[in-house]
């Protein structure tokens, strides 16, 4: 007997839409059989999906969990764990999420997803991957002679900063010489390389002129982390990764300038992977005047109209290829405890309605196919992070991870509505779909706003990535 069957919903798999019933044994699909053709194979639960579109659990490739926030680095406070993040998560319809393992001085590569890996453990309602990370100048070769093995037990991604972010937070800017190093060693192995483009030389000369001018308040974050030094730091990278052939991971993409580097690389076919942010594809700079504004802020920064509407552009046209949050969850008295460019707090409240912006925005509002919309909240993750089709799928021998979610609605979002923090920078925002029912693995996680899992049950997963995805622009 089947454990589980969702009946009557409207299906996006990689086929296309369809109206199916989705039967699943063991946390794996097992079939998918015609709507209202013939009786239905017995299954211990049925879902009655009617009316509702079934998507592909959410992948959000790019969270923080358990950070010691820079600006607070005093006081030891950090943003939330993956308890609480992956409980917004899975109540907003993403089941999987990738966090960052950081490497530190002295140990083996090995032990820092170890050690990250125990935050997680027992704590996560979704499953979850790290990206390993060297927030470092230098990577030692001997650390970098351990990326195969790491890579071979199943952590197929890595990141690395080209910027320290600002003057006054801790360093975490590898010299470009390392990260050649390293991106030799990823591409050898078979792994991502995401990166945090940001020119480090024009960031850091932009906040000597604007601290000497005093324009220092949150409005002037653009003019610190400009479209210009987005430019530099993407072409510089992609040259580099086309000198190794190397697949690469652009994440938090917010600048036009910083979407044609990428259109570029990709119509030299380099495999070469963009990511936006809901935020930056919402909201300008000139959110950050607004009371309260560095609510909206992540780094780099809000940039022009322009900008914003080029990153709606470049999802149409599958030039940039993800929609993560960049998720810093905290509450709203430490979001908004710095109020400058220079001790502002990056990231924020925003994985619980990452899908329910994604589907207004990119399907109401513009009118994207479904299978578009399944591409960047979930399917393209799964690609280009070596989840797929594990992952990503609504196929036969995925895992049975699905969100179900109403359409046709006028959701007006508050934060009293969502599960990871006490503020949300969506508040007021009208949702046109909200998630009612999320599946991980066969498993009914959330049904009508409600968690019915009894403990976290999260694994971490084993990423590998294709070859298809490592050598050229496959999604
Ligand atoms: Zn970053
Ligand atoms: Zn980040």
């Amino acid at each position: 007997m089947l454990d589980l069957i969702v009946r009557n919903g409207t299906v996006v798999t990689p086929a296309g839409v369809e109206h199916v019933d989705i039967a699943v044994a063991d946390g794996i699909i097992v079939g998918l059989f015609q709507s209202g053709h013939g009786e239905p194979p017995e299954a211990a639960r049925t879902v009655d999906a009617a009316g509702l579109l079934v998507v592909p659990g959410g992948i959000d490739p790019h969270v923080h969990t358990n950070s010691v926030l820079p600006t607070a680095a005093e006081s030891g406070i950090k943003c939330f764990g993956p308890d609480r993040v992956s409980e917004g998560a899975v109540h907003g319809g993403t089941t999987t999420l990738i966090d960052f393992a950081h490497w530190k001085p002295g140990e083996e590569l090995w032990q820092s997803f170890e050690r990250k890996g125990k935050e997680w453990s027992g704590s996560s309602y979704t499953d979850y991957a790290l990206h390993g990370t060297f927030a470092q100048p230098e990577i030692p070769f001997e650390v970098l002679d351990q990326v195969p093995e790491v890579v071979a037990a199943g952590h197929g991604s890595f990141k690395v900063w080209m910027t320290n972010t600002t003057p006054t937070r801790p360093k975490q800017k590898t010299d470009v010489g390392h990260i050649w190093a390293l991106m030799e060693k990823t591409a050898e192995a078979g792994a991502m390389l995401c990166v945090h483009g940001e020119d480090d030389d024009i960031v850091m000369y932009a906040y000597k002129r604007l601290q000497r001018e005093q324009k220092t308040a949150v409005p002037y974050m653009p003019d610190a982390h400009n479209a210009l030094s987005e430019q530099l730091s993407f072409q510089r990278v992609i040259t580099l990764a086309r000198h190794v052939g190397a697949p690469i991971y652009l994440m938090h993409v917010s600048a036009a300038e910083g979407i044609e580097a990428i259109r570029e690389a990709r119509g030299r076919e380099q495999p070469v992977y963009g990511e936006v942010l809901p935020h930056y594809a919402y909201y300008t700079a000139e959110d950050y005047k607004r009371e309260n504004g560095v609510i909206y802020h992540t780094y780099p920064s809000l940039k022009s109209a322009a900008d914003r509407d080029a990153m709606w552009h470049s999802l149409v046209a599958g030039t940039l290829s993800t929609l993560a949050t960049d998720g810093v969850c905290t509450d709203l008295d430490v979001k908004t405890r710095g109020q400058t460019i220079l001790d502002a707090t990056g990231g924020h409240a925003g994985v619980e309605v990452r899908m329910a912006v994604a589907y207004t925005e990119a399907v109401v509002r513009r009118g994207l196919p479904l299978n578009r919309f399944v591409d960047f909240t979930s399917a393209n993750a799964a690609k280009i992070m070596g989840l797929y089709p594990h992952k990503g799928a609504i196929a036969v021998g995925s895992d049975a991870d699905f969100a179900l979610m109403e359409t046709g609605l006028e959701w007006k979002i508050t934060a009293a509505d969502l599960h990871e923090a006490d503020y949300t920078p969506w508040d007021g925002y009208e949702a046109a779909a909200r998630n009612r029912l999320t599946v991980l693995r066969g498993q009914i996680l959330v049904e009508n706003g409600a968690l019915r899992s009894p403990s976290p049950g999260g694994r971490l997963l084993k990423q590998s990535l294709s070859s298809d995805v490592a050598s050229r622009p496959a999604c």
